[in-house]
């Protein structure tokens, strides 16, 4: 049972016991019944916050042997409406009996060295508040120092690298990022072992990328890629939004109306459109708000990825555009 219901009318909290010899959390609810029973259970409906990575392989170790399916949503935390919905999917697809975890972590290897790692966005508390409330069954949040121990020192040298479809656009904007974000994806992967993992649409290469590294390397987790989630005036929900002060929030619809113009302009036709003159106009959109710059726009088969010359509806649109500082990116099917 999640405990978004009862927690109305029940109480609730947990301890969180992480170390080696003592793994795993009290909980306490206690709910009256209209009749004035008073009920207490314990170990029930509290989210477990596991730090360490031997605890939360026991764990799925243990939900192995138990045959539970195990939904897993990876972030970086600093979670909105986005997220959640991945971990409502996730709830889903665990189904009644089914476990949903839900890990945390900054990961420093899919960050180029003049980026943003050091200036993320991060609120654990508030993570915690939010993945409880959604029936989230464990938080994961391993520390740098366990994930990559002594990595300054070289002690961290073993990398997955996808070799195809991370070639262009986000992988040639930022040319070590997908190499960081396969490598702590198979590592998650090792120590969460799901049986699915949700991933956004929003960041629609790098789901692709993820597909066939777990189809590569043969891992037996089903991939699900959940719709993106967007502000009512269609910016795209991400952690980095929160930089957007003053009016570059109204600036960053930019990358909104660029999707809506080609819709369009496909829509007055019903021949294919050339890309260059499509990435042309886009150009010229993007270059009249004053705080935006285009990195890239790309046209490609939602498959292969591979960039098309006439544009028409099935193939992938997708663009990366820097509001400011904080560099945004969006996608969609035409
Ligand atoms: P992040 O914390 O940014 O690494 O994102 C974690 C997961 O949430 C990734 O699979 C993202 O694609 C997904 N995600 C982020 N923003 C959105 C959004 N607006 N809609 C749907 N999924 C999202």
């Amino acid at each position: 049972m999640r405990c978004r219901r009862l927690l109305r009318f029940s109480f609730v909290d947990d301890w969180q016991l992480d170390s080696k010899k003592r793994e795993g959390w009290l909980a306490f609810a206690f709910f009256v019944e209209p009749a004035g029973q008073l009920h207490i259970v314990q170990h029930a409906f509290a989210m477990k916050i596991v730090r360490s990575i031997p605890a939360m392989q026991r764990l799925a170790t243990k939900w192995q042997r138990e045959g539970l399916r195990v939904s897993f949503v990876p972030t970086m935390g600093f979670l909105h409406a986005g997220h959640l919905s991945l971990i409502k999917r996730a709830g889903k697809l665990a189904g009644k009996d089914g476990k949903v975890v839900v890990s945390l972590f900054v990961n420093p290897t899919q960050f180029g060295p003049n980026e943003d790692f050091s200036r993320y966005p991060r609120d654990f508390k508030k993570d915690v508040i939010l993945c409880r409330s959604e029936g989230v069954d464990v938080l994961f949040a391993p520390t740098r120092e366990k994930m990559y121990p002594n990595n300054s020192g070289g002690e961290f040298s073993t990398y997955v690298a996808e070799d195809k479809l991370s070639r262009t656009m986000e992988g040639a904007s930022r040319p070590t990022h997908f190499r960081g974000v396969t490598t702590i994806v198979c590592k998650l992967f090792n120590i969460v072992r799901p049986t699915v993992a949700v991933f956004g649409a929003k960041d629609f290469q790098q789901a692709a990328i993820v597909k066939r590294m777990a189809r590569d390397l043969n891992f037996p987790i089903k991939i699900v890629i959940a719709p993106i989630h967007r502000e009512p005036d269609g910016l795209a929900m991400s952690s980095r939004n929160q930089f957007l002060t003053g009016d570059l929030r109204s600036q960053s619809v930019i990358l909104w109306e660029c999707i809506q113009y080609v819709r369009r302009r496909l829509g007055e036709t019903a021949k294919p459109l050339p890309a260059a003159r499509l990435k042309r106009a886009v150009e010229q959109l993007v270059e009249k708000v004053r705080a935006a710059r285009l990195d890239y726009v790309e046209f490609f088969d939602p498959e292969s990825l591979i960039a098309v010359r006439r544009v028409s509806r099935g193939t992938q649109m997708a663009l990366a555009v820097f509001v400011g500082n904080t560099r945004l990116i969006d996608n969609c099917r035409l």
